[in-house]
This record gives structure tokens, sequence and C-alpha cells, in this order.
């Protein structure tokens, strides 16, 4: 027989966590949470700089301490990590996938938390060979937080948008040094006061109004190709950081009366204490839609 739920949440990140703490301390006991990774938190699991907890918590935190802290809040719920939502229709019918296979669960109210990622390099039309070494922010923090592993040693960053800053907190964190900033547009994109700070503080090169046009390399990255205004040049690398230009991770849902939103998958990028917020309220209006 199918399960049944009241409510589902799909992501276990700040804004679902958040939704499952306040519907479970509202009395919401048929309530359960996917979580595809094998561990629940979300982004800050593996950001392990500060900057976390404060709007939450009145605390500043690492990345994984917040996550380990949201994780605490939900103990005794109904988690199923390494679980994934294929798909859904808009009745309310659940498609997953977890280890045991293929499966369905059924839910009056559902809540899609599933957040936000950034533009890999397949979608944004880099000319150039395919070696290794070339990877998102997320995927670079999987690498040096989760894994302790270098993947290269001076990159560039493609982008300047809050998130390519915090690449760099991540290069060195292993000692990564980044050789070059380079963004398309004339200014840095974080916003003001950021871009200044950054500048200052990071100290890594910015080439304003220059477009990578190829990665070269067979196994690994040797150089990239900018150009800048018409003129083409070459910085020698051994790895590409591609950076923001996030995108709401929502392909695979429907739509409906009976499905809700919370976090990043509405409009990247929120900090997590806002998603945490958002979370929390997407909670009271499913509590209200029940009643
Ligand atoms: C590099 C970086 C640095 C950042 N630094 C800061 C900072 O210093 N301070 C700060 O406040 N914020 C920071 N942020 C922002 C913060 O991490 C996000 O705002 C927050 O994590 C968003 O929460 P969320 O719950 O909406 O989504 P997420 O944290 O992305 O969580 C979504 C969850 O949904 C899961 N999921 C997705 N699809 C499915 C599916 N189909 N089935 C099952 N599960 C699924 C994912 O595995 C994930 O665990 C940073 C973000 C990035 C990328």
């Amino acid at each position: 027989m199918m399960e049944q739920r009241d409510v589902v949440i799909i992501g276990g990140g700040p804004a679902g966590l958040s939704a499952a703490r306040r519907l479970a301390a509202r009395g919401m006991s048929s309530l359960t949470v996917i979580e595809r990774e094998p561990v629940a938190g979300g982004i800050p699991r593996h950001c392990g700089h500060v900057g976390f907890g404060w709007q939450s918590h009145r605390r500043i935190w690492s990345g994984p301490r917040f996550a380990e802290e949201l994780r605490r809040s939900v103990e005794g719920l109904d988690i199923r990590t390494g679980t994934t939502v294929l798909g859904m229709s808009a009745d309310g019918v659940l498609r997953i996938r977890d280890r045991g296979g293929l499966g369905e669960i059924r839910a009056r109210r559902i809540l899609i938390a599933t957040g936000t990622r950034e533009t890999p390099r397949a979608a944004r039309f880099i000319g150039g060979s395919r070696p290794a070494g070339v990877m998102t922010t997320g995927a670079l923090q999987q690498h040096v937080y989760l894994h302790a592993h270098r993947p290269f040693s001076k990159p560039v960053i493609i982008g300047t948008e809050l998130v390519s800053f915090s690449a760099i907190l991540t290069c060195r964190h292993l000692g990564i040094r980044p050789v070059a900033m380079i963004e398309e547009g004339p200014r840095i994109s974080a916003p003001r006061p950021g871009d200044l700070v950054a500048r200052l503080v990071y100290g890594v090169p910015v080439l304003l109004s220059s477009r990578v046009t190829k990665i070269i390399g067979t196994h690994s990255v040797e150089a990239v190709e900018i150009e800048t205004a018409g003129r083409r040049s070459r910085i020698a690398c051994d790895g590409v950081i591609v950076t923001g230009r996030f995108v709401p991770e929502r392909a695979v849902f429907a739509q409906g009366p009976n499905v809700f939103t919370a976090g990043n998958v509405n409009a990247p990028l929120k900090t997590s204490g806002q998603c945490w917020r958002d979370g929390r309220d997407a909670a009271d209006l499913i509590l209200a839609s029940l009643s």
C-alpha cells in the first residue's frame, strides 16, 4: 500500500529543516523530510567558513556547525537521507528513489525546499577541451571540506558574485592560490560594500570585461584563453572554478494549491538565515491550510 503523510518536505537544508521543526513543534506528527544527500543540512554542511547562524540563532557559526544545529533541532523526526524525489504529480504523489529502489508517497501538503545550484560549465558555452579540474564552488567545497582533497593548486575563478569570494575562502582552507578572477561585466557583481571588501581582503587579481573563451588541457587544465576588448590571451592555471549564476532546483516539480515552497528555490541567493525564516513561515501557512 502507498505510504500517506500529511506533510512531505523535499530538501533537508535550512529551509526544509526549519519548516520540519516548526511543524513538529505545532503538533504535526505525520511528517517526512526527504533529502538526497547522505546527511541533512543543505549547503551549509560543506561551507567550512563562518557566517552562519546570526539571523536564526543569534550565534556566529561555521556552516557545518550551523548544519549540526539544524539536525539537532529535528532529532526524532522522520528524516530520510539518501533519498531523492524524482518527480511528483499535481495530486500529491511523489516518486522517490532510495537505497531500496523506487517508491511512492502521497502527501496532503508538499513543501519544496530544494534550494538552488550554480550553473555548471556545460551550460555556459565555454569552448575548448574537457579536462578534469573544472567545477562549481559547491563541488569545490565538497572536495575541500567534506573530503579534505585539494583538486588543484592555482585555479582561475570565473565570476565575481559573493559566492565567488566564498570560493576564495574555500581555496585558502587548503592553501590553494587562485591566480585570477574573471568577470564578463565592467565591475564586480557582488553588491557593495562586499565588492570593495573582497578586493581589498582577498587580493586576487580581478580581470573585468573579460570572458573565458576556451579551457586548454588534455587530462588536467593547463591554461584558459580569455578575451578582453576583442584581444585574446592565455592564463596558465591548473583548474577552473565556475561560480554563481544560481538557478532554482525545481525542474521535476509540479505546482498546485497543496504545494508550497521555501528558501532559495524561490529566489536565489538568500542567506541561510533568510531561508530558515522562510521555512518557518511556510510551515505556518501549511498548518493554516490544513486546519
Ligand atoms: C558557496 C556558498 C557560500 C555561502 N555562504 C553563506 C554564508 O556565509 N552565510 C549564509 O547565511 N549563507 C551562505 N550561503 C547561502 C546559504 O547556504 C543558502 O542560502 C542556504 O543553504 C539555502 O537553504 P535552502 O534550504 O533553501 O537550500 P539548500 O541549503 O540548498 O538545501 C536544499 C537541500 O535540498 C536537497 N535536494 C535538492 N533536490 C532534491 C531532491 N530532488 N530530492 C531530495 N532532496 C533534494 C539538497 O540535497 C539540499 O540538501 C552560501 C551559499 C553558497 C553556495
